[in-house]
C-alpha cells in the first residue's frame, strides 16, 4: 500500500492542507479549509478531520493508508504538541496532538509553531536544502522565526526557541511590542515596523499617508532618499540582530522569508552588510538566502515532520 502524509498549516482565517505521496515524492492534493478566530477549537478540528475523510474519497485514496499527520499553528507549542496560545484563532492551551491522536486514531502526528515549520520546509525543499542547521526569520505583520539543527525543529524548554521578532534590540524604545516588551525587533523589522519608523522619522511625509511597508522598499529601490534612509535602519535592526543570533547558533545559513521579503535582494543584500559589520570574524560569511516556498513552506515542513525513512 502506497503511504500518504497530510500536513496541515493553520492560520487565522484558513487551514493550508495537502496530502504528500512518499512513493512519487509529490503532493497529490492541497486545499484550505476555513478557520475563524473564536470558534470552539473542537470545531475547528473536527473540521479539519472531515475534510481530510473527504479528499481521501474524492482522490481515491484509502484512509489507513496516511501513514502521518503534521500540524504548524501560529503560537508556542511544547514539544508533547501541546499549543501553549493561539492568539491568531483564539485558542489557550489546546491538546493538540492528544486530540488529533484520539480522533484519527493515528500516532504519527506532530505539532510545531508555524514559523518553526516553515523553516523545516525550507531546510527540506526551499533555499535551505543543501544546509542542515538553518536559522529561518519570516517578516510579516510580525516577525517570526524558526532554528533547524541536523534537520530537526528546535523547540526550546517552553516552546518558545527561535522567537526572534522578540529580540530587544532598542531598550529605550516607549512604545510597547505585542508581547508586552519594549524594543522588540518585531517593532522595526515587520511590516508595521517598517511603516512604523517611517511615520516616526519622516512625519511630514508619511504621516498621512496610507503606506505600507512595500511602498518604502519600492521607494528605496527608486532611488527616494528618505525611503532608502528607513531601509537602512531596518537593514540594521535585522541584521545587528541576526549577527547576535549567530553567536549562539552559529548556522550554516540564515533564511528570511515572509511578506516583507518579497521586496527581494534589497532586504538581503542591506541586512548582509550589517551582518558582516557585527557578527564576529569567525561568523561572517554564514550565507543569508531569501525563502523560496512562499506560504507553501508551512506545508512542506509539516509533511517532513512525521515523514518517516
Ligand atoms: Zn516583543
Amino acid at each position: 500500500m502506497e503511504n500518504y502524509y497530510c500536513g496541515i498549516d493553520i492560520g487565522g482565517t484558513s487551514a493550508k492542507m495537502c496530502l504528500y505521496s512518499a512513493g512519487r515524492d509529490e503532493f497529490v492534493s492541497e486545499w484550505d479549509v476555513p478557520t475563524c478566530k473564536g470558534s470552539d477549537e473542537m470545531i475547528i478540528i473536527d473540521r479539519i478531520i472531515k475534510s481530510l475523510y473527504d479528499t481521501c474519497e474524492s482522490e481515491g485514496i484509502q484512509y489507513e493508508s496516511i501513514s502521518g499527520i503534521g500540524i504548524g499553528i501560529p503560537g508556542p507549542v511544547t514539544d508533547d504538541g501541546v499549543v501553549l496560545k493561539c492568539a491568531n484563532l483564539g485558542w489557550d492551551i489546546v491538546e493538540l496532538k492528544k486530540i488529533m491522536c484520539e480522533k484519527t486514531v493515528l500516532r504519527n502526528i506532530e505539532v510545531a509553531n508555524d514559523a518553526n515549520v516553515a523553516a523545516l520546509g525550507e531546510q527540506w525543499r526551499g533555499s535551505a536544502r543543501d544546509y542542515n542547521s538553518i536559522v529561518m526569520v519570516t517578516l510579516g505583520t510580525g516577525v517570526g522565526g524558526g532554528i533547524i539543527i541536523n534537520g530537526k525543529i528546535h523547540t526550546g524548554h517552553k516552546g518558545a526557541a527561535g522567537e526572534i521578532g522578540h529580540i530587544t534590540v532598542e531598550p529605550d524604545e516607549e512604545k510597547a511590542c505585542g508581547c508586552g516588551c519594549h524594543g522588540c525587533l518585531e517593532q522595526y523589522a515587520s511590516a508595521t515596523g517598517v511603516v512604523r519608523i517611517a511615520k516616526k522619522e519622516f512625519p511630514e511625509k508619511y504621516s498621512s499617508e496610507e503606506i505600507s511597508a512595500k511602498d518604502i522598499f519600492d521607494g528605496a529601490k527608486a532611488g527616494d532618499d528618505s525611503a532608502v534612509t528607513i531601509v537602512r535602519m531596518f537593514s540594521k535592526y535585522l541584521g545587528t540582530a541576526l549577527a547576535n543570533v549567530a553567536a549562539v547558533m552559529s548556522p550554516e545559513a540564515f533564511v528570511i522569508g515572509g511578506g516583507v521579503a518579497n521586496a527581494g535582494v534589497i532586504i538581503t543584500e542591506g541586512v548582509k552588510e550589517y551582518y558582516r559589520e557585527y557578527s564576529m570574524f569567525a561568523l561572517k560569511d554564514t550565507p543569508i538566502e531569501l525563502a523560496l516556498l512562499g506560504n507553501r513552506a508551512g506545508m512542506y515542513g509539516s509533511v517532513k515532520m512525521v515523514l518517516e525513512p
